[in-house]
């Protein structure tokens, strides 16, 4: 097989799912930060539905939860709790505290001097570690020049990382810049499978793409089944119910 067609196969392959919620075991959505929240407290991904749901005593009365719903750590109280609990998980090696303190280096928040080198080591180390978000934004500072130069096939490169790993919205990117370039039939293949992970957005592109006749009736059949799929896998009662109190818990 040509190389290039290897790395089609690779680049146009459904990503598998994401982590399931470790409290009721149903998929996690894929969209961040949508529908999960990561606790410092033990590093889990908790689904809105369990954050959110109410906690009884024995009694039967509804009592004030202040703590996390996994591992039943108290919820930290102040901002420097927050960052001192971040900086634990980050010593323990955890991937998704080195990446959110590399965004706090690119960002300059959290008490953080805005630092773009410390940022990317900080991505290229969680991206090590299978953060897949971590990739896409190491392809975003090469696109941007941010503590690198300019350089737009590295920029790609680390896009379409990120997209093999996951990270939807590197994958509706690659979408984009497809389209733009004229290579409607390699759009359609990444807003598939953006569909698929549930970002309702590509299947807008696609069914656009359908009404000019870049894309055909089947593709667009697909892509809604795809994102079809998706909801059946993520939607549950408990999740509905957080998303009906509050935007903040909206999944979808
Ligand atoms: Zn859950
Ligand atoms: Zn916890």
């Amino acid at each position: 097989m040509f190389a290039a067609e290897k790395h089609d196969e690779k680049l146009f392959k459904q990503p598998s799912p994401l982590e399931d919620c470790p409290i009721c075991f149903l998929q996690l959505p894929y969209l961040d930060p949508m529908g999960k929240k990561y606790m410092t407290c033990c590093g889990k991904s908790i689904c809105s539905g369990c954050y959110y749901a109410p906690v009884y005593d024995n009694q039967g009365n509804k009592v004030d939860n202040k703590t996390c719903p996994f591992c039943r750590t108290q919820t930290p109280t102040t901002d420097e709790e927050s960052v001192e609990r971040l900086k634990k998980r980050f010593e323990a090696g955890d991937a998704k505290a080195i990446f959110n303190l590399g965004c706090d280096y690119r960002d300059g928040t959290d008490g953080h001097r805005q630092d773009h080198t410390k940022a990317l080591e900080l991505f290229h180390r969680a991206a090590e570690l299978g953060d897949a978000k971590s990739y896409g934004s190491i392809g975003y500072a090469y696109l941007h020049g941010r503590g690198v130069e300019v350089d737009k096939k590295k920029a790609m490169y680390y896009y379409e990382l990120s997209a093999i790993g996951g990270n939807t919205v590197a994958r509706y990117n690659l979408g984009n810049d497809e389209l733009r370039a004229g290579n409607m039939n390699r759009a359609v293949k990444h807003y598939m499978i953006a569909a698929g992970s549930g970002l309702s957005e590509s299947l807008e592109h696609i069914q656009h793409l359908y009404s000019n006749g870049y894309a055909t009736k089947d593709d667009y059949m697909k892509a809604l089944q795809l994102y079809q799929a998706y909801l059946g896998e993520i939607k549950s009662a408990q999740r509905d119910e957080a998303a009906a109190f509050s935007e903040e818990y909206r999944y979808y």
